[in-house]
């Protein structure tokens, strides 16, 4: 199953993108986690990504373009795939379709979630994030232990752009540059759009529903 989700920063895909690889057992890929473990281990890489990052604009295409090829074609992706954070942009996009045409895996679905602005800053400005990829929130979603992370007991953080004016300006990027591809994948007849303000396992019912399918 090779699936793609969709939606402006904070409508919960990082969030069912864990559930679904405990259901499914196929990677997520986070083209943010990617970028911020680069961040973090001070790679070439991560420090030309940093500056864009903490703006709230997007990396470069080239960039992204040459991570998602990389990653794509490892092993782990044989039985399916879950993009999470990618595409961004149209030229992304297209890129994709030609990767995922040279090794034969096309998307069998986009799943947009749904979420009103009001609703994205406070999730986004209460997220907790854990270096493992595991996505908190202060009150919606904590972890069971205050400040440790449930699924490896690392210590949880909040993102250098959750923060300040970066969130408002990638909701702005979202608009201008991300929401195109509703359409683009519309045409393709591949987009499916879901309530993303229900409950998290209200989500992933409605997630698994659409996807039974495909397994
Ligand atoms: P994205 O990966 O789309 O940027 P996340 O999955 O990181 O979004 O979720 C953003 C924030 O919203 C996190 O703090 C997360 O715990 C919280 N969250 C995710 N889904 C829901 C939901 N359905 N209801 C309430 N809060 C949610
Ligand atoms: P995310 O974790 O998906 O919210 O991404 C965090 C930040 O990483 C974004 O605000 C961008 O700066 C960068 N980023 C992640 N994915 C992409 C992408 N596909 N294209 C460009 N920039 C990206």
């Amino acid at each position: 199953m090779n699936i793609i989700l969709f939606g402006p920063p904070g409508a919960g895909k990082g969030t069912q993108a864990k559930k679904l690889v405990d259901f499914y057992g196929i990677p997520q890929i986070s083209t943010g986690d990617i970028l911020r473990a680069n961040v973090r281990e001070g790679t070439e890489l991560g420090l030309a990504a940093k500056a864009y990052m903490d703006k709230g604009e997007l990396v470069p295409d080239e960039v992204l373009i040459g991570i998602i090829k990389n990653r794509l074609n490892e092993a782990d992706c044989e039985k399916g795939f879950i993009l999470d954070g990618y595409p961004r942009t149209v030229p992304q996009a297209d890129a994709l379709a030609v990767i995922l045409e040279e090794i034969e895996k096309p998307i069998d679905i986009v799943l947009n979630f749904e979420v009103p602005d009001e609703e994205l800053v406070e999730r986004i400005s209460g997220r907790l994030m854990c270096k493992c990829g595991a996505s908190y929130h202060k009150t919606f979603n904590p972890p069971k232990e205050e400040g440790i992370c449930d699924a490896c007991g690392a210590e949880v953080y909040q993102r250098a752009d959750d923060t300040s004016d970066a969130v408002l300006n990638r909701l702005d990027v979202y608009k201008k540059q991300t929401q195109p591809l509703i359409e683009y994948y519309e045409a393709k007849g591949i987009l499916v759009t879901l309530d993303g303000t229900k409950d998290i396992d209200v989500v992933f019912e409605d997630v698994k529903g659409i996807l039974a399918k495909f397994a």
